[in-house]
């Protein structure tokens, strides 16, 4: 398909410069809230990626051997720009990808935060000494860039998971090409714009847009060290295996089916809050979302009616209306697939409380007709054997599932294959402590519905929800984008005489 003439096209940023690149083939890019195609963006070609990697690589070397103050100077220059604009940022998400824009501002501010972390870069890269390993040897770590890196993003958050990668990557003196989601591209551009004013030297941040066209030229490219990955378990994996075959680090992080482990003690009023805002905030489409609620004993029938009761009252609203609680589905096609699975559920024996696809986009606002609408669904007596218990859905579906005591929750969950986010709330003390001891995921809230890591501490899922042996950002992603070199050193006047043959030992 070629761009229509009067619909702008969203393209390549490449060594500083918005380019065309080389490719014909384009994709719409849709405001999901009315349907309307917004713009046609380009996707990368093989030649647009050999392009990119060769502006990082060139532009490596200097970065690298940049001290990390000065990067961090950089950074901190971005970071004021990105206060500067943070509403802007956050009504292109809402515009590309319909979620509202109170939720769209709390990506940006999420995304913020790794920028302030990766700030510190001066002292999270400080090296380990230790004096005198041996008579006169001394012997210390530093960790040094990798080279050109990758990351490759999903639509749900087309700023925040972008920040979760290059803000790290570039501090540690990595040159990084960042393939986003063509779902939602603006944000991207934007955020290359940024880091050019805010004095990033042309090449260091390289944008190619697309879809596995420029994946698997990353992913065969000789000169990409490393690639981090945002997305679906099934491309998740295809990349961790691709990439390592291919000889680099991949972290890889996938899909996922949340539940929020709900105890007979549990405060009910603040349970169905959790589970509306974390159930149908942002229409389900967040790999943290909660999509199962596990109710523990009697306590699901004190949820379940005031739960549908605020399911039906949701503000499903044009994300840019204040007033929203709830935008429209990301595309035609996600739409038409979540549908799917609320009609799976039906045929599978779940009792369908509230069909969100009887919603229509007029109720949503004017000019919202042709939007892809839906309202909040929820299931009760969901059986761990239906597909929409084990299938990730991205929608806002949510299913209750009753079980009778704590122990069979934690069985519940452990057996899923998923182990990205889970929630319990209760007031008990020891059955907190002993949830987050015994449960098999790799972020868990206590009472918080929506656990995200800090910017210091790392997000990671543990199961089919992360490929790879590090989280994202926090500390972790500084090792992943850092490679440790060991240094033994001492001077002619203090060497011993003679050859040694037996494996050195402290003297
Ligand atoms: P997706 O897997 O379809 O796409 C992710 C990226 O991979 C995009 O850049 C896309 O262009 C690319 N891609 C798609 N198909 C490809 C293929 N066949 N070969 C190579 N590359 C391909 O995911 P999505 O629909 O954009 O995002 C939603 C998914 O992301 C959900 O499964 C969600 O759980 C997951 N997600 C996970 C996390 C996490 O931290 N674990 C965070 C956000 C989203």
């Amino acid at each position: 398909m070629t761009a229509i003439s009067h619909i702008p096209e969203i393209a390549q940023y490449i060594h500083g410069e918005l380019v065309p690149g080389n490719s014909i083939r384009t994709q719409p890019v849709y405001n999901p809230a009315t349907g309307q195609v917004t713009a046609e963006v380009r996707l990368g070609s093989a030649q647009d990626i050999a392009s990119a990697v060769a502006s990082a690589q060139a532009a490596f070397p200097k970065w690298a051997d940049t001290p990390p103050i000065r990067r961090a100077r950089v950074l901190f220059k971005f970071l004021e720009l990105l206060n500067q604009h943070k509403e802007t940022l956050a009504h292109m998400i809402t515009a590309e990808h319909g979620k509202v824009f109170t939720d769209a501002m709390g990506e940006v501010a999420r995304g913020i935060d790794i920028v302030e972390f990766a700030c510190g870069i001066p002292q999270l890269l400080k090296g380990d000494f230790s004096d005198q390993v041996s008579t006169n040897l001394d012997n210390w770590t530093i960790r040094q860039p990798l080279g050109v890196v990758a990351g490759i993003t999903p639509f749900n958050f087309p700023m925040m998971v972008p920040m979760w990668m290059f803000p790290v990557a570039i501090a540690a003196g990595n040159t990084f090409i960042l393939k986003p989601s063509p779902t939602d591209p603006s944000a991207s551009l934007f955020m290359a714009e940024l880091l050019k004013q805010a004095g990033l030297p042309d090449g260091v941040f390289n944008v190619v847009q697309g879809d596995k066209e420029a994946v698997d030229a990353l992913l065969a490219h000789p000169d990409v060290k490393a690639v981090s990955f945002v997305g679906s378990t099934p491309i998740a994996n295809y990349i961790y295996e691709t990439g390592a075959r291919q000889g680099k680090r991949v972290q890889a992080l996938g899909g996922a089916k949340n539940h929020m482990v709900v105890m007979p003690d549990a405060d009910v009023d603040q349970v169905v809050d959790a589970l509306v805002g974390a159930g149908y905030g942002s229409a389900g489409e967040r790999c943290m979302a909660i999509s199962v609620a596990v109710l523990v004993g009697d306590v699901a029938d004190k949820v379940v009616p005031k739960l549908l009761q605020r399911t039906r009252d949701l503000k499903v609203l044009d994300g840019t209306n204040l007033d929203a609680e709830m935008g429209p589905i990301v595309t035609a096609a996600a739409h038409a697939r979540i549908c799917e699975y609320i009609e799976s559920g039906v045929k599978d024996g779940a009792q369908l409380l509230a069909d969100g696809r009887d919603f229509q986009g007029e109720q949503a606002g004017d000019g919202c007709e042709g939007g892809f609408w839906m309202g909040g669904t929820l299931f009760d007596h969901v059986t761990p054997d239906m597909r929409i218990y084990k299938e990730e859905i991205f929608g806002p579906v949510l299913a209750c599932v009753r079980v009778p005591d704590f122990g069979t929750a934690v069985q519940l969950v452990n057996d899923h294959e998923f182990g990205n986010g889970v929630a319990c709330f209760t007031r008990d003390g020891n059955v907190a402590r002993e949830f987050s001891r015994r449960i098999q995921v790799g972020m868990v809230g206590i009472n918080v519905p929506l656990p995200v890591p800090m910017a210091w501490h790392g997000f990671g899922g543990w199961k089919k929800s992360l490929f790879g042996d590090t989280h994202a950002y926090g500390e972790e992603g500084v090792r992943f984008y850092t490679k440790q070199k060991s240094v033994m050193q001492r001077w002619p006047e203090s060497i011993a005489k003679g050859a040694e043959f037996a494996m050195p030992t402290s003297k």
